[in-house]
């Protein structure tokens, strides 16, 4: 596609929302450099279906990042690479510290230096911590009870001096529970290993797993399980081109939610999941899992009323449809 918009640089682009954000770029115009270091994202994905120039590397390699800008005229970066997975960054603190924090802060400095003053960071409403009111906006208090979430914390402070002091601006977007999948069927979530509850609810539809373990049925909630947004990954990318444009156009650092604002129980999960796949998924109930809020929902409206994001599949049948189309397509 040819266009004059300019050339955006997606670190973790071969990964699950980093790749639909791809998508989303390519169908709005802009030019893409992917750079993601493949030590969890899809190489094939990106020959397949981005179809954008692909750099193998890792966000703490300063002078690759040099020579990336040295190379190409980036107007903005998307940055997506990240370790997520929560109970690894209690046992393994000091992978996340260095890949999260040590690594986006090496990308900011070869930005600072390559004159890219332009930012979109993936935080997490992991930075909430334990809510003290809901639905979670954007000024509840940042009180992380987990290394992960201290790293995305820690990189909008980052953020927050940069632009202080070099004039940075950013849009961090702190997301809830990413879900779904691209409606064509091109991309979907692929975690090795999976930890998040549709993925793992469809690989027990698909037989690729005995069955799903709900953890704990006693919780203070309408049904017992636990409550969760779940934002469809097609409506997070769109956010993202709507943040990029609003910096294009000159607009200052901000936070945002990025959340459904329906809250939906585990076993609604099930419910859905067995009607779409028309199979019976085997359940097994467990006890509670340490660190897992009985609910979070988070507002979205300052992403509504600051960018004219409008999510548009709301409803969980979409999200559970899509990623159920993936998982068949990738997996069945
Ligand atoms: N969950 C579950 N069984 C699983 C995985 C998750 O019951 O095998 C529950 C989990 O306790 C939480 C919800 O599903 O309430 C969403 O979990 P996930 O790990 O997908 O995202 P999180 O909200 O922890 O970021």
């Amino acid at each position: 596609m040819s266009s004059s918009k300019p050339t955006i640089l997606v670190t973790g682009g071969a990964g699950y929302i980093g790749s639909h954000a791809v998508l989303a770029l390519k169908a709005a115009g802009y030019s893409v450099v992917i750079l993601d270091n493949l030590v969890y994202g899809h190489r094939d994905l990106v020959d397949e279906v981005l179809g954008v120039e692909f750099i193998l590397g890792d966000t703490c390699d300063r002078p690759l990042l040099d020579d990336l800008f040295a190379r190409h005229d980036i107007a903005a970066v998307m940055h997506f690479a990240a370790y997520i997975f929560v109970g690894e960054s209690v046992t393994d603190p000091a992978k996340y510290y260095h890949n999260n924090v040590v690594g986006t802060l090496t990308l900011l400095e070869a930005m600072q230096a390559a004159g890219v003053q332009r930012f979109v960071f993936s935080s997490t409403c992991a930075t909430y911590g334990i809510p003290q009111f809901m639905p979670l906006t954007e000024d509840h208090p940042q009180a992380p009870i987990n290394p992960y979430g201290f790293t995305k914390l820690m990189v909008e402070q980052v953020l927050a001096d940069f632009d202080r002091a070099y004039g940075l601006k950013s849009v961090c977007f702190r997301y809830f529970n990413a879900a779904g999948a691209d409606p064509q069927g091109r991309l979907g979530e692929d975690h090795h290993p999976e930890t998040h509850l549709i993925p793992l609810v469809l690989q027990a539809a698909l037989g690729r797993r005995e069955s799903i373990a709900v953890f704990g049925t006693d919780y203070d909630t309408p049904d017992g399980t636990c409550v969760r947004d779940y934002i469809h990954v097609c409506d997070l990318a769109q956010a993202h081109i709507l943040g990029l444009e609003y910096l294009l156009d000159g607009g200052d650092s901000q936070a945002f939610n990025l959340g459904n604002g329906n809250g939906f129980s585990v076993k609604d999960v099930i419910d859905v999941a067995n009607a779409i796949t028309g199979r019976k998924i085997p359940v097994q109930f467990g006890d509670r899992r340490a660190g897992d809020s009985p609910i979070l929902v988070g507002s979205s409206q300052k992403a509504r009323d600051g960018l004219g994001w409008i999510p548009e599949y709301r409803d969980l049948g979409d999200i559970v449809r899509h990623a159920w189309q993936w998982h068949q397509k990738r997996h069945g």
